[in-house]
């Protein structure tokens, strides 16, 4: 069954190339259907099967013979094992294909906020969607009424914190992350949130001062925070009810 979730996983992740690249640029991501980008041979389904067509033609448009990069295979498997540890984790339930589709849009944010420093609104309301049809598909009927608050709480949370930083950072923190800090507090309620925000801030202190010791990157131009935000989500995503009752039990009740 894992094996089925995985080739899922690469068809999602071939999509999710098409996106990175359209979005940003405010193209469609339906039509026109998938073209080389240098020479604009239209790609025929044969050239699309995820990994297996890029090794085929040895990393090569087929018309053009222009190099295609490998990040478009590396986008496919990559996306294909976070879903499958998403199916893992879960089961074939409605909660993992809510999950799975979490999961393909924090990839989209991770990438496109590395490439071009925004977060666009449209991945931040899939979000927002994703995170109110959990609500209503799973968690109402599992956890009641009081559920709606602690979302809230989330929301609220994220969303007001983040609009501290990016005021005390003057910009060093931007909009797109504010707006992706309160649906992710929509989507996992305060005290996971807790959690991802600790994980998100430790992993990119810890990815900022490596670059500036590097001399990768210098002081002035900083480091998108969405990719960190978005990694820090998905590890809550498949461990967070497990993490914060190990906190609560260590350092509050045991
Ligand atoms: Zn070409």
């Amino acid at each position: 069954m894992l094996f089925l979730v995985f080739f899922f996983g690469l068809l999602v992740g071939s999509f999710l190339n098409v996106c990175i690249y359209r979005i940003p640029r405010n193209e469609s991501i339906v039509f026109p259907g998938s073209h080389c980008t240098v020479c604009g041979a239209p790609l025929r389904f044969f050239d699309l099967i995820p990994v297996v067509s890029y090794l085929l033609l040895g990393g090569r448009c087929r018309y053009c013979r222009c190099t295609i990069s490998p990040r478009y295979p590396l986008v496919e498997l990559t996306t294909a094992m976070l879903i499958t540890l998403q199916g893992w984790r879960r089961g074939i339930t409605a909660s993992f294909f809510l999950y799975a589709a979490l999961t393909a849009v924090l990839v989209a944010v991770a990438i496109i906020d590395f490439d071009h420093q925004i977060i666009p609104d449209g991945l931040v309301l899939a979000i927002a969607m994703l995170g109110l049809a959990q609500l209503i598909v799973v968690l109402l009927p599992q956890l009641g009424p009081a559920v709606l608050l602690e979302r809230t709480a989330g929301f609220l949370l994220g969303g007001g914190l983040f609009f501290l930083i990016s005021v005390i950072s003057r910009g060093g923190m931007g909009g797109g992350d504010v707006k992706l800090a309160a649906v992710l507090g929509l989507w996992f309620g305060w005290k996971q949130l807790l959690l991802l925000m600790f994980l998100a801030f430790v992993s990119g202190a810890f990815v900022s001062v490596v670059l500036l010791l590097a001399h990768i990157k210098d002081r002035k131009e900083g480091v998108p925070f969405g990719p960190f935000l978005a990694a820090a989500a998905y590890l809550v995503s498949l461990f967070g009810s497990e993490l914060v009752h190990w906190y609560l039990q260590t350092f509050f009740i045991g």
